[in-house]
């Protein structure tokens, strides 16, 4: 099987390579994403691979098949950047719905801790000798609220995370799970109870159209003063320029973002040599409580790995058998994994 592999990194080939070897399968790395003007790299192959970034809209579905294209692997969990209805019936696509959900979990929590306790001030100023600690103040996590948005794999394991630190948890998700509360330091919440009584809060829900802009203005009033917002998710789920300013009026004592709404125009690049154009982004950059990081949550040995292997299992069997457990297919009106093969 040979497969068009599109916004290639240094970092995913090792794994690929080996796992495709094993498997028979030969990938093709292209550092261009996939969209309108690239698709017809994917000319002669079974199938494309594709991340976070990549368009995979109507326009691309249509010419994919009509190259012959049979398969979109996404190497990822997250969808949204795929038009999952317009693939239906034409094209088959397939996701790696875990690979690590501590990977993104610890991901979070150090980003929190780094800005609550003023890493990364601290990392800069002592390199350069100075041992003062004027304006390092930070506070304790045990005994704080911290509200979780999404209870699924990866905010499970950061509400474990965060049990470790004695924290107390709200949770909101849209289907709650039915062993998550304790009785007592974990508890499901509506969302206006998580958003008026949490000291922190975490998003790790997908993007849909419900959750888009989850926090914006109005959400950020209902806030308590000094709240600390991560996202770790995805980054159209805060409104950026609310955000920026609930920081400006001292609202929001700090942000931890992974993910940023317009990130597909600058993350996982280099433009330290280059005027930034998004002055939202630049803005939020320069805060002193705002820490930025480039979609890197999942970025590690374990994730790399059991996304290749994933990604070749699932290529394999959807090949071989003509059906995959995580092929996306269309439940009541939603996309999910395949539960019964009748993707097609
Ligand atoms: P998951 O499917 O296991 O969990 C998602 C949870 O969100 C589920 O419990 C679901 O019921 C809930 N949910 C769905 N709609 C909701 C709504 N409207 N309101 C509240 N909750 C809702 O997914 P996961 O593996 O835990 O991943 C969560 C998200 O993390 C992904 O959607 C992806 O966007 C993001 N992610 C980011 C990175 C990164 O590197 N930053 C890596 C992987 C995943």
């Amino acid at each position: 099987m040979k497969i068009a592999f599109f916004d290639t990194k240094p970092y995913d080939r090792p794994s690929f390579e080996r796992y495709g070897e094993e498997n028979d399968i030969k990938f093709k790395f292209f550092e261009t994403r996939l969209n309108g003007d690239t698709a017809s790299l994917a000319a002669g192959c079974d199938g494309v691979c594709v991340f976070v970034n990549d368009i995979v809209d109507d326009e691309v579905i249509d010419k994919l098949t009509s190259l012959g294209v049979k398969y979109i692997a996404l190497r990822c969990a997250g969808f949204n950047n795929v038009d999952v209805r317009h693939a239906f019936g034409k094209i088959h696509i397939v996701r790696v719905p875990a690979y690590s959900p501590y990977a993104v979990a610890e991901h979070a929590m150090a980003m929190l801790l780094t800005s609550i306790r003023r890493i990364h001030k601290a990392y800069i100023r002592t390199r350069d000798f100075n041992f003062s600690l004027s304006g390092m103040t930070g506070f304790d996590l045990h005994g704080k609220t911290v509200g979780v948005i999404g209870t699924g794999r990866i905010g499970r394991a950061f509400i474990s995370i965060c049990r470790g630190f004695g924290m107390r948890v709200l949770a909101y998700d849209k289907f709650r799970a039915a062993d998550l509360e304790d009785g007592e330091n974990i508890r499901y919440v509506e969302l206006d109870e998580l958003f008026e009584n949490s000291d922190i809060i975490s998003l790790h829900c997908p993007l849909t159209e419900e959750t888009y802009h989850i926090i914006d203005e109005k959400t950020l009033e209902k806030c308590r003063h000094g709240v600390v917002i991560l996202n770790t998710s995805r980054g159209a789920l805060v409104d950026a320029e609310a955000l920026l300013s609930g920081i400006k009026s001292r609202k929001v004592g700090a942000a931890c973002l992974d993910v940023y709404e317009e990130e597909s125009d600058f993350f996982f690049e280099d433009f330290s040599g280059h005027i930034v154009e998004d002055d939202t982004l630049a803005r939020l950059i320069s805060m002193p409580n705002v820490i930025v990081t480039s979609h890197q949550a999942f970025l590690t040995e374990e994730a790399l790995s059991n996304i290749a292997e994933t990604t070749v299992k699932n290529l394999v069997s959807i090949e071989r058998d003509g059906r995959c457990e995580n092929e996306l297919c269309f439940r009541g009106g939603e996309a999910e994994d395949c539960k019964t093969g009748k993707c097609f």
